[in-house]
């Protein structure tokens, strides 16, 4: 029998966002089902964990940010594991697992956890299980829930053969009469998922709550068979369900009448600062498909220093009208003024369990659902779960738990997942549920600011900085009404006493500057999207729609440096741009001909993808940026493996940039004859050397 020491692991986890700590949450939650106890550190808290003499298990889960780095939270624990000083066999003591965190939307896929991962091997560690890789692209879940179903059996193996290693060299057993008691009681409710008994809960059955059929569910169900987010159809609806265990709750919500403090937007100690914005001007067409808006922010107040090629992170409001709704639906509308205290529950057996840094004490609930929770993000399957246990109809209920089931998982993945609907869709769809505000504190992550790449140079406006951005839309489905981007949104009503067409007068010549619309924005600076500190290195910048925004800012500089040094030698700059119609969408467009016509773009390739071909005078024109960079393969190889030169690309990461990939691979085979893996090499290289440089979201 194991004693304590062995069946006890630590889990360790490096997160950017907040996902990979509550996926090391999960798998802490879950170890006591398991039989197991399990520690839980932040890569950050150095004193809390030392590798150099571990011999529990460790689990690793580790996300992924910027252009393939571990996150923030593990960058001290990488550089100190990178040591060169460090023997070969440094850690060959170690048994982990790793389960890495990324997007394969983005170039360097998982590439925090990967960097981590080797070099432990390097370091002599070995796996105890194999290393998981999550793609958020497709939904991290896809991998993470069977990853983490396998880990148990692999740390039991584990175990067994430290025990039996154990038996053969007794110095390294030292567990108690006090451990082993523990780990039984651990191994006695060695039980994963609650099976839930379909008699109690089905479709058609008495409603829990009044005693009565719930008639409305069986007539629907009599006349459509149509899965929707509130009714499924057979065999789910008569499926025996394995879900998840319930996550425990932890925190206690205090709402008093008092007056409240903490309503102040984060500012200072986050980095951001308040600015004016002097001006917004719509720089699409009333009939274009998507409105792209430019803002000039006056940062000369501030003191903000930025590079073409940086972006800004900005602060945005959840929707007043839909925060709203949430405390309505709570019936907390009463309170939305009171203050908030946000205690930890006494007897919690959630491990590691803190008051959530982003939930201000003091602050109103209304500034909280405001300001600090992102209300708009897609419930988790354990939120899911928990929300369950407050549903009173019996349907409702039995439906939640299917969504959350591993059975119900092509339905929430459809249901949930794919159309983005967040908790407020959830409780209008199942009416019945009442969740205390505590659940919704534990579950909704911290409300996000949105990244916006500078589309200016302050050499060309002093004290400014403008952006270019598209207003998201999502249309109305059955799962939710037509909504915009969160901040996209609030951001085009915010400013619409300011916004006007291109050509007419900026609103602060009209306003005085204390009349404008102020934002909350702090520097995000980039590590490598710079133009070369050379300038005579040539430059192919490939930024369809608003992916143009860092390149504006790279040829205002450019143009600067122009007449600043003329005597100096400027490589070629080439941009690709591409938009739908030439007339509706081509933004920055008097701009960008101003630079082609003086010189400082040696060549600017356009393209438009739903003009009719007549309109551009050729039956097969290019369609999109890639398009026109195969027409023009000769000039961008030479750029890229004979002089030298960098290849940028900005702008959404699902298609475009993939796209643009493939094609570099393909000019790149074809330029000097190789196979696409010895091409995929050639590009690998030119990454490595930031010669290949992106900044793409989606
Ligand atoms: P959100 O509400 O956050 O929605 C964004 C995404 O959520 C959607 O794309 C979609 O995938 C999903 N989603 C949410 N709700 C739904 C739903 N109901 N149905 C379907 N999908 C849904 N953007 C620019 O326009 N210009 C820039 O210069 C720019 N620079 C950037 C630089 C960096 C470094 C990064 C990381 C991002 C940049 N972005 C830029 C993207 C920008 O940060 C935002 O992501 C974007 O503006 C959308 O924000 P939002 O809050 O309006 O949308």
């Amino acid at each position: 029998m194991p004693c304590e020491a062995a069946a006890r692991f630590l889990i360790l986890y490096g997160s950017q966002r907040g996902q990979a700590q509550s996926i090391a949450e999960e798998i802490c939650e879950q170890a006591a089902d398991h039989g197991f106890t399990a520690d839980i550190s932040c890569l950050s808290n150095q004193d809390k964990y030392n590798l150099d003499s571990e011999i529990r298990p460790v689990v690793f889960v580790v996300s992924t940010t910027g252009d393939g780095d571990p996150p923030d939270t593990a960058q001290k624990f990488v550089r100190k594991i990178k040591n060169k000083s460090l023997p070969h066999d440094h850690l060959s003591h170690l048994r982990y697992a790793l389960l890495g965190l990324g997007d394969t939307n983005y170039a360097n896929f998982c590439n925090g956890g990967k960097t981590i991962d080797s070099r432990l091997q390097q370091l002599g560690a070995k796996h105890f299980y194999a290393t998981g890789h999550a793609d958020d692209g497709t939904g991290l879940e896809v991998v993470v829930d069977p990853w983490i179903e396998g880990l148990w059996d692999a740390l039991k193996k584990t175990f067994s053969s430290m025990s039996a290693s154990d038996q053969q060299d007794p110095a390294r057993s030292e567990c108690t009469q006090d451990n082993n008691h523990k780990n039984a009681s651990g191994q006695k409710n060695n039980k994963a998922d609650l099976e839930v008994d379909l008699n109690l809960l089905k479709l058609s059955e008495v409603d829990s709550q009044n005693g009565k059929t719930d008639s409305s569910v069986a007539e629907t169900r009599s006349t459509t068979l149509v899965a929707s987010l509130k009714q499924s159809v057979s065999p789910l609806s008569e499926s025996v369900l394995k879900v998840p265990a319930l996550p425990p709750s932890y925190l206690e919500v205090v709402l008093e009448e008092a007056s409240t403090e903490g309503d102040a937007i984060p500012s200072g100690e986050d980095g951001f600062r308040e600015v004016s914005i002097s001006k917004a001007v719509q720089l699409t067409q009333d009939d274009a498909v998507k409105s792209a808006i430019l803002l000039e922010l006056d940062i000369s107040e501030q003191d903000i220093a930025y590079q073409p090629g940086d972006s800004f992170d900005i602060l945005c409001p959840n929707r007043a009208s839909e925060v709203e709704e949430l405390l309505l639906r709570l019936d907390l509308q009463m309170q939305k003024n009171f203050a908030v205290q946000v205690n930890l529950l006494k007897n919690s057996s959630k491990k590691a369990a803190k008051v959530p840094l982003h939930i201000p004490q003091n602050s109103s609930l209304q500034f909280i659902l405001t300001w600090c929770l992102e209300i708009r993000s897609v419930p988790k399957k354990a939120f899911v779960r928990a929300l369950a246990d407050f549903t009173r109809s019996g349907s409702e209920k039995r439906r939640l738990l299917e969504l959350c089931s591993k059975e119900g998982s092509a339905d929430y993945n459809s249901f949930i997942r794919d159309t983005n609907i967040c908790v407020l869709d959830l409780l209008q769809a199942f009416p019945s549920c009442l969740p205390p505000l505590s659940l919704l504190f534990e579950h909704l992550p911290k409300l996000q600011p949105r990244a916006y790449s500078a589309a200016s140079s302050s050499l060309q406006h002093p004290g400014k900085v403008h952006f270019v951005f598209n207003v998201v839309e999502f249309p109305a489905c059955p799962e939710h009404p037509a909504r915009t981007g969160l901040c996209t949104g609030w951001l085009v009503d915010h400013v619409s006493s300011i916004l006007r067409p291109l050509g007419t007068v900026p609103a602060s010549e009209r306003l005085g500057t204390s009349a404008l619309p102020k934002v909350h924005v702090r520097p995000r600076p980039s590590s490598t999207f710079h133009l070369p500190s050379d300038p005579s290195v040539p430059v192919v910048m490939v930024g369809p729609g608003t992916g143009v925004a860092p390149f504006i800012g790279f040829l205002q500089q450019r143009e600067k440096e122009h007449e600043m040094n003329q005597e100096a030698t400027f490589g070629e700059m080439w941009l690709f741009f591409g938009c739908r119609h030439k007339d509706k969408d081509f933004l920055c467009r008097e701009e960008l001909e101003r630079f082609a016509h003086n010189g400082t773009l040696s060549h600017l390739i356009v393209c438009f993808s739903r003009d009719e071909p007549d309109e551009v005078g050729t039956v097969n024109r290019p369609t999109y940026v890639q398009h026109n960079l195969l027409l023009h393969a000769k000039n961008v190889a030479s750029i890229l493996l004979k002089d030298k030169g960098c290849l940028y690309v900005c702008g959404d990461a699902k298609n475009m940039a993939k796209d643009v990939n493939d094609t570099l691979l393909e000019i790149i085979g074809n330029e000097l004859q190789l196979d696409k893996l010895d091409a995929m090499k050639i590009v690998a290289g030119l990454r490595e050397e930031k010669r290949y440089l992106q900044d793409i979201w989606s």
